[in-house]
């Protein structure tokens, strides 16, 4: 079991990452470490798998209460932000991560103006709370660089019409294709984690590559992170369908010369040449309301934002009945446009 804190050499509070310098910084007296200098505390080690699952806080003692696929947390007694290293080692060391330069008050602002949009929120449900709950989070991906053999035979035909004399005449040739195309996609994400809905995860794509850095426990430090728990092989196929239409527009684009195509013969051979387990940044809002549906999502480096606040349906047949000042019979209408669950 090892737990890793970051404490300050100067003063030795708890350190943390910090999202508008991307460095290691203290709150208590504001020093700042690059961590792409500093030494890896992983680096080097390993760790036996079958040891009982408990992790203490350095700074107080507390027991760290995570679940099976946490990999660095904040301590729910003291605040200090610890990351669990054994649990990113071996199969399981990320190669990079796209560290956070959005940090928690501009997901909170974005959270607030979020609700806002969805005029018919549910009472109270932009409370304290919630916004206590914004959540900076390291979901774990991986990409994918996908080679791909392709091969394609169909008959095209080309039709030209013309005039001659009298008569419009109209000349179709046919013709036997035969494409052979190799392409190569770099980076394509999967999310690794069962916990975060894929669409979801989908939607806050993309992310900007050009900023992986090389995996360092520090940049955890003070956030949320998981581990995989899907396996490269076990998410290929979905790799794959997530090229597929570029794959498809492309062959396309490649016959784009014919009238018509049709096709009598596609193979296509896929092979991940090389995948990294990465971790990117979300905020994310926790709660049950609706089973996930309404979760709000931020990609923690570009600021987009993902998921539809909830409306509610008293307030939305409320709002209805103020604009068109409708009978009970409308409104029971509009309960049924609804799913009639709240009546
Ligand atoms: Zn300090
Ligand atoms: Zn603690």
């Amino acid at each position: 079991m090892q737990v890793i804190e970051y404490k300050c050499p100067n003063c030795g509070s708890s350190m943390v990452f910090d999202s508008a310098t991307g460095m290691l910084s203290c709150h208590s007296c504001g020093r700042k470490d690059n961590i792409e200098q500093m030494p890896d505390p992983l680096a080097k080690q390993t760790f036996s798998e079958d040891e009982a699952q408990e992790y203490h806080c350095l700074s107080c003692g507390a027991v760290i209460i995570t679940d099976a696929e946490t990999t660095a947390t904040v301590c729910s007694f003291c605040g200090s932000g610890v990351v669990l290293g054994d649990r990113l080692t071996g199969k399981l060391a990320p190669a990079k991560v796209i560290p956070f330069s959005i940090g928690k008050q501009e997901a909170i602002q974005a959270f607030k103006k979020w609700c806002r949009n969805g005029r018919l929120t549910p009472a109270g449900f932009m409370t304290a709370d919630r916004i206590k709950s914004m959540t900076g989070m390291y979901v774990p991906f991986w990409l994918y660089n996908l080679d791909n053999h392709i091969e394609v035979q169909a008959q095209g035909t080309k039709v030209r019409v013309y005039t001659q004399g009298d008569y419009q005449i109209t000349e179709t040739q046919h013709f036997e294709v035969y494409r052979k195309i190799r392409l190569n996609y770099a980076k394509v994400p999967v999310d690794a984690s069962e916990k975060m809905k894929d669409e979801l995860m989908d939607k806050l794509e993309p992310f900007p590559y050009d900023q992986l850095k090389t995996f360092k426990t520090a940049y955890l430090a003070g956030f949320i992170a998981e581990k995989y728990n899907q396996t490269d092989e076990e998410l290929l196929p979905r790799a794959k369908e997530k090229i597929s239409d570029y794959i498809e527009a492309y062959i396309r684009s490649s016959m784009a010369g014919y009238t018509a195509v049709t096709y009598t013969g596609k193979h296509i051979d896929t092979r991940a040449k090389h995948t990294d387990y990465v971790l990117l940044p979300v905020w994310v809002v926790h709660y049950d309301y609706n089973k996930l549906e309404h979760t709000f999502a931020m990609n923690g480096q570009t600021g987009k934002v993902v998921g539809k606040p909830p409306i509610s349906k008293g307030k939305v047949a409320a709002w209805f009945a103020g604009v068109s000042g409708c009978s009970l019979l409308s409104l029971k209408l509009i309960s049924w446009m609804m799913g009639g669950g709240f009546w």
